[in-house]
């Protein structure tokens, strides 16, 4: 049985200021009684779950910044996953912060299983760094990636932003530039989203969040849409760019409808074609697996309907697309009773490919994506 599992570490060093991730700066006096639970809850309901299925194929940690743990604690909690769920992954990818990584932290990794690191850099301008409230430096990016290379790790994603207050598409260019230097098989690519309670959205409905234009950043969206292919960097998702044979497995799972069993706080597990959800704050997930590990709660059960549009939408979110055949399979309709008229519309408009096998997104599919995925919301 093909399944995987996430690990939610929630806590980073600073809050950056376009962040509405379930993550806390200013708590590291609960990190060691956080770790203490998470590891029980992967001792508990992680070794239920391997005990049914079998070893998961992928582990992803992600936060948060997990990096930002003490290098004990990391070790303590790589050791209770590996007791637990074995060794040998197929994937096993841990979120790096380049303000939080040395080459000590990058052996205990390493010793740990880990296989894979996600770097968020976002940019390689300094200016733009500090504006977005990042940690590190252009130059700690730098030698972040290239420790985890002389490290061992092959297998390393950095991530990047575009539509940034104050960037240029020159900006982003060079940072395309300084990312083909360090010769990362894997780039994923992220615009700016202003959310309502971070400081850019403060600042926004202040009146003072200065951003590009509409056509600025539409001209970087073009930039590294093109521009990724072209240094054999393949689109495979539309934020997930990597070099043949480097897409990342543990991504590619969720978008094909493998289970998840997701661990610690704010994490959320699909199991069974049924969602859940950990409590977000670190103080009652800690509380909560003390008193009788009881973390989740179930997210709305899913009607057909409901099923058959997430589906939808997390297929087409990859250039594989809405397959016919797993949709059959999977819900026992045909995909064209279901959405023949809207795929045939949106053909016509040039978002949609559709054939045999069955449809994906255009390239202009996928930059305007939101026109798209509306139309698959069935009534
Ligand atoms: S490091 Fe990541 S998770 Fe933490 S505040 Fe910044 S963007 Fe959010």
């Amino acid at each position: 049985m093909q399944w995987g599992v996430y690990i939610h570490i929630p806590f980073c060093r600073q809050k950056c200021f376009y962040c509405d991730f379930p993550s806390y700066a200013g708590q590291e006096n609960l990190m060691e009684a956080y770790v203490e639970a998470l590891c029980q809850q992967v001792r508990i309901q992680g070794l239920s779950y391997r005990q049914r299925w079998g070893r998961p194929a992928t582990i992803y940690m992600g936060g948060g910044t997990p990096t930002a743990l003490p290098r004990p604690l990391m070790a303590r909690l790589l050791t209770v996953v590996g007791e637990i769920f074995g060794e040998g992954f197929d994937e096993f990818t841990v979120e790096c912060n380049p303000g939080t990584v040395d080459a000590d932290f990058f052996q205990v990794l390493r010793g740990g299983g880990v296989n894979r690191l996600s770097f968020g850099v976002q940019s390689f301008q300094d200016e733009l760094l500090q504006r977005i409230g990042r940690i590190h430096s252009k130059d700690e990016a730098i030698v972040a990636v290239e420790g985890a290379q002389k490290a061992g790790f092959s297998n390393i994603s950095v991530d990047l932003m575009y539509g940034l207050p104050g960037q240029r598409l020159s900006d982003l260019q060079a940072s395309v530039v300084q990312v083909q230097a360090l010769a990362v098989p894997h780039i994923s690519i992220y615009g700016l989203q202003v959310e309502a309670g971070t400081v850019f959205g403060k600042l926004s409905e202040q009146g003072r969040l200065v951003l590009p234009t509409e056509e600025e950043s539409e001209a970087m969206y073009d930039y590294m849409t093109t521009k990724l292919p072209q240094l054999g960097y393949e689109r495979y998702e539309v934020s997930n760019f990597a070099r043949r044979g480097w897409a990342s497995r543990h991504n590619q799972s969720y978008w094909q409808d493998v289970p998840y069993l997701g661990l610690g706080a704010a994490a959320h597990s699909y199991l069974a074609g049924k969602r859940y959800a950990a409590v977000a704050s670190i103080g009652d997930y800690i509380a909560g697996i003390e008193e009788n590990g009881e973390v989740w709660s179930l997210e709305e059960e899913p009607t057909l309907e409901h099923a058959m549009e997430e589906f939808a939408f997390l297929a087409l979110r990859t250039t594989t697309g809405l397959s016919r055949r797993v949709f059959a399979q999977k819900f026992q309709r045909n995909l064209d009773a279901v959405y023949g008229k809207v795929m045939a519309e949106l053909a016509q408009k040039g978002l949609l490919q559709v054939d045999d096998e069955g449809c994906r997104l255009t390239e202009k599919g996928f930059k305007y994506g939101n026109l798209a995925f509306t139309e698959f919301i069935l009534d």
